[in-house]
């Protein structure tokens, strides 16, 4: 059969035990530790170390690596019902798991032995994390365009130029930077890039501004300055000239992640309108019994099933070792989408209480447009969707 009618084997998602338990241990941790916090990190705009420390001791930073590594030899589907459930109670927390992941990630699939031991076991152990620096000014979208520049030296290479927008980048360990070893070639774009390990104190390495963006308060983007950074050789990861194919298989797996944060919003805010409209009486009955509000709480059940279904997809194709890029990325728009939508209906079925800070609905509508743009925004997933279903009937774009 062909991918565009596919067999109904491809839609298997084995839900365990296992992953149930795991969702319990990250939902007692969110609702004891974070959500009492969760007004603090709002409006103080970050995150307190101990919990962050306590978030680390859950295991959530290294649950899919193998034991060896400081894992615990679990699956995708068991991080995305992690993402999730962190991510109904704080996306800022989740986004500091998600980014640690495109470092411990790339690490894993393209690392040597030493540099397993060395950079990733710290990094799935929670006790380092790390930040992922690709974006710059000019190069969001089109990786390719990085200008960072990484010079050829004895024993290594001088890394100079400038990251935006790096989650992690303030409080960060390890970081994995990316820079230009060749000059752009305009017919092979993605060569010439590679991929490098720098550890937090490098000379020549400044934390700049803080990008104060719409959502996710507590763990706002950064700037990273990089002035002559020696980096030893050593710590190349992977080939030279070979770092877009790093990264674009890292994002790759982390949208599923992503996708896992739209599930877990979308269900904060479900959650939410329910409560209330099974509470708030106007003209003598409570809002659920208005036919209009049934509707709108129609309409969020289902996005919210639909996300979470096609999120555990990704991930069981992720992890039988199946083609899953499409997959991701059909889960990351529709998943990060239900959550802006169920964020704007919990907003208008709240009222006024849906606009006020306090009650923390207008934050997930806030979060929701954050998750929408990083890792790939939604326009270059509806891209990637489109260049793998062009690829499957043999037409190439
Ligand atoms: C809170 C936050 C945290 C982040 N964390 C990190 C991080 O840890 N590490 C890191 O390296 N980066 C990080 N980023 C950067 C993020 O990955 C980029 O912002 C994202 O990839 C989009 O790039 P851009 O902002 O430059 O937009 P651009 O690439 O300039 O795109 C602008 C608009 O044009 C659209 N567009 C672009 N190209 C096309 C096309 N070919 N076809 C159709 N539409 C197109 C986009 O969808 C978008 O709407 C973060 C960003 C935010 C907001």
């Amino acid at each position: 059969m062909s991918e565009l009618s596919p067999s109904s084997l491809d839609y298997t998602i084995h839900v365990k035990e296992e992953h149930e338990e795991y969702r319990k241990v990250i939902r007692d941790f969110s609702q004891k530790l974070v959500l009492p916090k969760v007004q603090k990190i709002e409006s103080e705009n970050a995150l307190e170390d101990e919990l962050v420390t306590r978030l680390c001791e859950t295991g959530i930073m290294g649950i899919t690596f193998p034991e060896e590594y400081g894992g615990a030899g679990a699956d995708n589907l068991t991080l995305a019902i992690a993402v999730e459930e962190l991510s109904r109670v704080c996306t800022a927390l989740a986004t500091l798991v998600v980014a640690n992941y495109l470092v411990s990630t790339p690490i894993y699939l393209f690392g040597n032995e030493e540099q397993k031991r060395k950079y990733l076991a710290p990094l799935a152990k929670g006790q380092k994390i790390g930040a992922h620096a690709m974006t710059e000014a000019g190069a969001g979208s089109d990786v390719s365009a990085i200008t960072t520049q990484a010079q050829k030296v004895d024993g290594g290479y001088r890394i100079t130029g400038r990251k935006l927008f790096i989650t992690n980048g303030d409080r960060a360990h390890i970081y994995l930077v990316f820079a230009r070893t060749s000059p752009p070639d305009p017919r092979k774009r993605h060569l010439g890039v590679t991929a490098f390990i720098v550890e937090r104190g490098a000379q020549g390495l400044k934390i700049g501004q803080r990008l104060n963006v719409i959502g996710l308060r507590g763990d706002q983007p950064v700037e990273l300055i990089f002035e002559d950074v020696f980096v030893p050789e050593e710590n190349v990861l992977g080939e030279i000239g070979r770092g877009v194919r790093i990264a674009l298989s890292t994002y790759d797996r982390g949208r599923i992640g992503v996708a896992a944060q739209g599930v877990g919003i979308a269900q904060a805010a479900l959650e939410a309108a329910l409560k209330y409209s099974t509470q708030r009486e106007t003209f003598g009955n409570k809002l659920l019994s208005y036919q209009q509000v049934q509707f709108k709480i129609a309409e969020m059940v289902s996005s919210v099933h639909a996300a979470r279904i096609l999120t555990y997809w990704a991930a069981s194709l992720a992890d039988q070792a199946k083609p899953f890029v499409k997959a991701a990325s059909i889960a990351k728009i529709v998943a990060t989408e239900a959550a802006e939508r169920n964020a704007h209906a919990a907003m208008l079925i709240m009222g006024a209480y849906g606009v006020s800070q306090e009650t923390g609905v207008e934050r997930l509508l806030r979060d929701s447009q954050v998750i929408k743009t990083y890792e790939g925004t939604n326009d270059i997933q509806r891209l990637i969707v489109a260049r793998e279903v062009a690829k499957e009937v043999g037409f190439a774009l």
